[in-house]
């Protein structure tokens, strides 16, 4: 009843993202009346895995205790508070811990309020550093088939045909270099041999490489070797190219460390996180710097040689304090040591699906484990079917085309890891 009632009211008022609204005329919009741990719950009683930490977000489960006392107590002592010429203790805090717990040299942080408006400001600094040393260097290079968010800089620089075709008239000029083809370390030096060739050919242009480590997300999952990032990082050093590294998805532990970068043992020139950093609970971002960059910006004062970039909300307190509560959790609890255990746990599980005519491929960095199905033309949206069937099965998938995938909240246990791969097992087989 009360579901019906609210679906109604909602699609009255609402206009959902990434949705073609119409399908809701047959597909049920799920009103959660709440949420624990990686449990959602509708008005009606039924329970949902949430497979897909809601959007990538979710680290510690919905309602964690923990991150709830510590945004409480945050909240009755100072909600928020302009961060120019003013400060406060939990954005100091918080910065302290990521410049000591990121890569070497990333010194500095400058904070924003969601992830496309953090590639933003990495896009911004980066031009502008290069600008500050007398340097006009304005192309981005971006990786083919590569997301960095839906605003208008940051859609240039992805390659994601779907989200970004229409608008290719409005966007500025970027150019892409190859992927590596697969996650082997071949493909790794092939492409990063292909980027070199750019380079030789347009490196004075260049102000910098833009990536997302080891894992593109929205571009269905791909997945490459560590290799192509010790490779590029040489590569942007010789040609003067800053490297940033997007880490909007893959930080806070999606790929087995902390931070995708460790895997490669390299430090970027500027480090972008969101989503995961404040365990999921608030709108927060951060670009870290170098102290080098900095540099470039500090001098007495000349208006064009300051960043004067801002955003309302911020270094948000109440947001700053869940990315505290969420950094102590990792710390406390041993998280990246427990989660290989469960990424373990869940790469024995995905063998199992190779069984299945209509899988072409699995693969699996860290706690990101992907499915690929085959043999489905994009119009029988293979993906919705799956989806739908979850829903049914009390789990949230939610396939990006023929691709299905687990990323669950670090909270998840083995026996609810059963559940939620046998349910896609049995979504698959049943196609
Ligand atoms: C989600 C995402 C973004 C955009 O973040 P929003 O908060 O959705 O704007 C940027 N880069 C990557 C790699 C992402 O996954």
């Amino acid at each position: 009843m009360k579901n019906n009632e609210l679906k109604n009211r909602d699609l009255d008022v609402l206009w959902h993202p990434c949705t073609q609204m119409k399908d809701h005329e047959t597909l049920p919009l799920i009103p959660i009346k709440k949420a624990h741990g990686i449990y959602l719950e509708d008005f009606e009683g039924n329970r949902y895995i949430d497979a897909i930490s809601s959007w990538w977000v979710n680290m510690f489960g919905h309602t964690n205790e923990y991150i709830n006392s510590k945004i409480k107590e945050q909240l009755d002592t100072l909600e928020h508070v302009i961060l120019a010429g003013f400060t406060h203790e939990p954005v100091i805090r918080l910065s302290e811990r990521l410049v000591k717990l990121t890569p070497a040299n990333l010194d500095k942080c400058f904070y924003s309020d969601n992830g496309s408006s953090a590639v933003e400001l990495a896009l911004k600094m980066s031009y502008h550093a290069h600008y500050n040393d007398g340097k006009k260097k304005s192309l981005f290079v971006s990786l083919s088939n590569s997301y960095h968010g839906e605003t208008i800089g940051a859609l240039s620089v992805g390659d994601v045909k779907l989200y970004k075709e229409t608008y290719e008239p409005l966007l500025i000029k970027t150019v892409q270099t190859p992927v590596p083809v697969d996650m082997s370390e071949t493909a790794a030096v092939e492409a990063a041999q292909k980027f070199e060739e750019l380079c030789q050919e347009k490196a004075s242009q260049i102000s910098a490489l833009i990536l997302e480590p080891l894992i593109q997300g929205a571009g269905y999952m791909h997945m490459y070797h560590a290799k192509y990032l010790v490779l590029v990082r040489e590569i942007c050093t010789k040609y003067d190219i800053h490297l940033i590294a997007d880490e909007v998805m893959v930080g806070f532990g999606r790929t087995g460390e902390l931070f995708a970068c460790e895997k490669a043992g390299i430090s970027p020139d500027f480090l972008i996180l969101s989503k995961g950093l404040t365990g999921g609970y608030l709108p927060l971002s951060v670009v870290l710097t170098s102290n080098n960059i900095y540099a470039k910006f500090y001098c007495d004062y000349n208006e064009h040689k300051a960043f004067l970039h801002s955003h309302s909300y911020t270094g948000n307190a109440l947001a700053c304090a869940a990315a505290n509560a969420t950094l102590d959790i990792f710390e406390n609890n041993n998280i990246i040591a427990k989660n290989k255990e469960l990424a373990e746990y869940m790469s024995q599980k995905l063998q199992k699906f190779l069984q299945l005519p209509n899988v072409s491929q699995i693969r699996q960095t860290g706690m990101v484990c992907v499915v690929e199905l085959q043999g489905y033309d994009a119009k029988e949206r293979i993906g919705l079917k799956v989806y739908e069937y979850g829903l049914q099965h009390g789990v949230l998938l939610r396939p990006l085309g023929h691709i299905v995938y687990f990323m669950p909240p670090y909270v998840i246990t083995k026996e609810e890891i059963d559940i939620m791969m046998d349910t896609a097992y049995e979504a698959i087989k049943n196609l």
